[in-house]
Formats: C-alpha cells, sequence, structure tokens
C-alpha cells in the first residue's frame, strides 16, 4: 500500500502541473468516485492552485474555486502522468484528467480500495486525522501523550491514522527496527528514552524512503509511472529469514493485530 513516502513522492512529481488548467475528466468507473458534494465538472477551466498531502492523500487545490479534488490510492492505486501524444496503456484505469499542458494524469487501480473524492471542506474531511510526523508538531514530546497508558501494541499505535497520519506497515516496521523496540510492546511501556529514539527513527525512515523515491514491492510507481527505490534498503520489512544486516539473526514474521510484522529478535527489545 502506498504510505507517506510513496504519496509524497506522487506529490512532487506532479508539481510541474501546479498551473495547469483542468480540461475535463473521464471517469471510468464509477465506483472510484466516492464523494462529490459538489459538480465535478464545475472544476474545468479551473487551474490547478495546489498539490498537497496529507497522511495517505493527495489534495487539489483549485484557483478561485471551494472545490477539491481528494484521491487516495487504496492498496494498489497509482497517479501518474501521460502525455497526450502517448497511448493510455495500463489495465484498470479508472479516471483521467485533461489538462492543458498536453498532459493527462491518470488514476489505475487493479483493487479499487481507493477512490476520488470531489470535497469543499478540507478541515472537516481531515478533521480525525492525526499529525503528521514530518513537521514539527511530530516530536518526542507529542509521541509520549500519544504512548502514556496505552495497552495496544506500540506496532498497531503507529498504524492508526487518527493519532499519526502516514505510516502504514513498512515504515512501521521500518522504524520500529531503527530505534529498536520490538513491534508487540505495549505502547505504554516504551520508556522516555525508547519514545525519543522512535521519534527520530520515524523521521529518518519516512525522509529516507522520499529521498529513495519510495519503496516499490508490485504495485507502487511514482508521478511518471516510475518504481521507487527504498525496497533496496529495507532492514526488515519484507526480509522474512533473511539475515539481519545488523547482527546476522534470521528476520522473523508473525501477525500483531492481523498485520504482518517483521523484526529482529536480537536487536530489537
Ligand atoms: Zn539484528
Amino acid at each position: 500500500m502506498p504510505e507517506l513516502p510513496e504519496v509524497e513522492t506522487i506529490r512532487r512529481s506532479l508539481l510541474a502541473n501546479e498551473n495547469a488548467v483542468l480540461l475535463k475528466m473521464e471517469i471510468l468507473h464509477p465506483a472510484v468516485l466516492r464523494r462529490q458534494d459538489f459538480e465535478p465538472a464545475s472544476l474545468y477551466g479551473k487551474s490547478i492552485a495546489r498539490i498537497a498531502r496529507r497522511g495517505k492523500f493527495l489534495i487539489f487545490y483549485f484557483a478561485q474555486s471551494s472545490g477539491h479534488l481528494i484521491i487516495h490510492l487504496g492498496m494498489s492505486g497509482r497517479f501518474y502522468m501521460v502525455d497526450k501524444d502517448q497511448p493510455l496503456t495500463g489495465k484498470h484505469i479508472h479516471a483521467v484528467l485533461h489538462l492543458d499542458n498536453g498532459r493527462r494524469l491518470v488514476y489505475q487501480d487493479a483493487r479499487r480500495f481507493g477512490g476520488l473524492w470531489f470535497i469543499t471542506d478540507v478541515e472537516e474531511f481531515f478533521s480525525c486525522m492525526g499529525c503528521e510526523p514530518l513537521e514539527d508538531e511530530f516530536n518526542p514530546e507529542l509521541l509520549a501523550k500519544l504512548v502514556q497508558g496505552r495497552k495496544v501494541a506500540i506496532k498497531n499505535l503507529l498504524l492508526n491514522q487518527n493519532l499519526i497520519a502516514g505510516i502504514g506497515n513498512i515504515y512501521a516496521d521500518e522504524a520500529l527496527f531503527a530505534a529498536g523496540i520490538l513491534p508487540h510492546r505495549p505502547a505504554g511501556s516504551l520508556t522516555s528514552e525508547e519514545v525519543q529514539r522512535l521519534s527520530q527513527a520515524i523521521k529518518k525512515v519516512l525522509a529516507e524512503s522520499i529521498r529513495q523515491r519510495g519503496t516499490t514491492f508490485r504495485d507502487f510507481r511514482d508521478g511518471y509511472n516510475q518504481s521507487g527505490g527504498f525496497q533496496n534498503h529495507l532492514q526488515v520489512y519484507g526480509r522474512c529469514h533473511e539475515p539481519c544486516r545488523v547482527c546476522g539473526h534470521p528476520i522473523v514474521r508473525d501477525r500483531i493485530g492481523g498485520r504482518s510484522s517483521h523484526y529482529c529478535e536480537h536487536c530489537q527489545h
């Protein structure tokens, strides 16, 4: 599933389309339309003022319009640009945005867990979403408050989008490894030193993945429809039975709260 670094990578690769005018949209599969607070065609002729991200969501702001387009890529979605003289080749293309700069933005999703939301009130839409882990608002003091007294496994707390936005299975496992903390530890059992390490590890792992243009296992592609590079730098995720890159012990995988978790029993405590 695309997580914060993958969605941020897509956002950055699409920035060249800011100021382009949306000419029209083709919705090829109505199931991807998740919410329409207004008629999407009312955005035709408006220019894209800003492409932002919140958690795992992309947000398109339009000039002189109170309407916004929000996109979530679900489990397997892709959102990328194609020049107008190039054919659209992929299967499962559900939406195409035609821009006046000669490009099309293509939403493709084999499994359709994601979608498009046409909404007016961005603040309301994200009112339940937790803090952005790469912003200054996320720091050891805040993480200490989030974990305090919580019996839930720290891995599951990290996945809770209402507390921290944008972290999924890959980066929760990687951050816990980087911080030397076992994923099934009750969140409230972390010492203040561990909270400090975890807070720093989350920022470091996410920032490094963005530098490597995200993680591609099967589905993720950036805004140019290209694979990311962080899969070559993963320490634990997807490395079950492979030797830990630090100590050589085999990486363990088990299920925590219904999600597969990868960790090193030797390096994490
Ligand atoms: Zn190890």
